[in-house]
């Protein structure tokens, strides 16, 4: 019956909207990890070694206090995931549910997590201008960043050779932001462009990817009534260009 066929459809969305929160969780979780145990390995060896001169603790304990503070920066995102999935759980879309958010704060959290992927060997450019403000939620705007660095970081680092960069550019015109994040990575043919939106598609592997970056990313882009399109060439490298609404 209709009915029945409702209610499996719900269900559908249900566990895809759980595999979801897992992903993102995840990924702030192995941040929070990362951050808590560089913190212990440097207190651990500040404790160890006895001849420290006390100018060189200080330094240290900075280091902690800075290693620490970027723990609980994971942590609140955690948080405002899971708040805002149950937001968009409830009614997607709905304008009254947004905030007015600061690109630049959202985007720099974003850079943030996405250099610890980064381990220092792809080249970020970030060209975006200052104080632009967009219609969104803040958690789901830093996450659809984060998603699409991510991917474009996985991508740089998946080629064997060639110029390993990444740049995000955005600008602000008439009302829409536009923001775009480009890669030189490995891209992709028709065949997989065409296939980034559906839930679960991945070409990383099941350990490494969960093919819900992209869904989840068009899906609050759209709630914030904005656009979200890609463009990629294999061999070369994806554009993908974000429009917003700009405040
Ligand atoms: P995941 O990253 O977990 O695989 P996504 O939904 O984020 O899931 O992406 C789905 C697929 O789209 C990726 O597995 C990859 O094949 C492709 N893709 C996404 N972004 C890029 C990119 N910047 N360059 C090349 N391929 C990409
Ligand atoms: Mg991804």
């Amino acid at each position: 019956t209709s009915q029945e066929m409702e209610r499996l459809g719900r269900l559908a969305a249900m566990g895809a909207m759980a595999a979801g929160v897992g992903h993102e969780i995840n990924n702030s979780l192995a941040y929070v990890l990362a951050s808590m145990a560089f913190a212990q390995g440097l207190l651990e060896r500040s404790v160890q070694d006895e001849t420290r001169a006390p100018i060189e603790w200080q330094e240290e304990l900075r280091e902690v206090r800075g290693a620490l503070e970027d723990a609980s920066e994971g942590a609140l995102r955690m948080r405002d995931i899971v708040r805002d999935l149950g937001a968009l759980s409830r009614g997607e879309g709905q304008k009254e549910a947004l905030d007015v958010v600061w690109l630049d704060e959202s985007l720099e959290l974003a850079l943030r997590m996405a250099r610890m992927y980064a381990e220092g060997c792809v080249e970020l450019e970030v060209r975006v201008a200052k104080g632009i403000r967009v219609r969104a939620t803040r958690s789901g705007l830093t996450q659809v960043l984060l998603n699409l660095l991510l991917n474009a970081i996985h991508a740089v680092m998946a080629r064997e050779s060639g110029p390993r960069r990444v740049q995000v550019r955005g600008e602000a015109d008439e009302g829409r932001v536009a923001l775009e994040v480009e890669d030189t990575g490995v891209g992709m043919g028709p065949e997989a462009l065409s296939r980034v939106f559906e839930l679960f598609f991945t070409t990383k592997g099941p350990e490494k990817g969960t093919g819900l970056g992209l869904p989840i990313s068009l899906r609050l882009v759209q709630s914030f009534g904005g656009t979200l399109t890609l463009s990629s060439e294999a061999g070369l490298g994806t554009r993908v260009e974000i429009t917003l609404l700009s405040v």
